[in-house]
């Protein structure tokens, strides 16, 4: 039985040597056509892709009042915020309002909120100034207060309004809420635009 396996073997090996010969110049025929395959491969790698994730509103990005007929409506709340931190002023109003509502639950006392307006760099002194001074937190007869509201707690409104030329030149200006410590996260430019 086993002198017959080299036998086969080298039949099969005659066989597959035909077999290999003949169809081997028709694959070096074929293959230079196929050559730029790998060439359209490379712009699959999209580099556009990485730059359209970046645009997005930058955090320092204001956030402005909606102002009509020489008057705006701004909300504040338990977590000590103001809805909006830049309020343009129409050039031509001569008086301006500035309508505060607590949309909170929180009491005058623990949350309270005002809304007073005044030279920005003179914000930090006129807060500290009024700190012991319940309840609007502001000391009496404050020169450097251009107009403030009444300190509100949760569920109240109240308005203040003050005259245009107090703040066209001199500035910037600003509001803010004198309670203490909020000023850090309760305050906005005022501006005539
Ligand atoms: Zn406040």
């Amino acid at each position: 039985m086993t002198p017959r396996i080299p036998l086969l073997a080298s039949a099969l090996a005659l066989a597959f040597a035909a077999c290999s010969q003949s169809p081997a110049p028709t694959q070096t025929a074929a293959t230079p056509p196929a050559a730029p395959a790998p060439a359209e491969a490379a712009p699959t790698t999209a580099p556009d892709a990485a730059t359209s994730v970046d645009p997005r509103p930058s955090p320092g990005a204001s956030t402005p009042a909606v102002v009509s007929d020489c008057a705006t409506t701004i909300t504040s709340n338990d977590a000590m915020q103001y809805s909006a931190d830049l309020i343009g002023v129409p050039a031509g109003c001569t008086t301006f309002t500035i309508h505060l509502e607590h949309v909170g639950t929180l009491p005058v006392g623990a949350m309270g909120h005002n809304v007073v307006i005044a030279r920005q760099a003179d914000m930090g002194a006129i807060a500290a100034d009024g700190m012991t001074a319940a309840p609007d937190h502001l000391k009496a007869g404050d020169s450097r207060v251009i107009a403030h509201s009444a300190m509100i707690g949760g569920g109240g409104a109240t308005s203040v309004s003050f005259d245009v030329a107090r703040i066209r030149d001199g500035g910037p200006y600003a509001f803010f809420c004198s309670f203490p410590g909020h000023l850090a996260l309760m305050q906005g430019r005022l501006q005539v635009e």
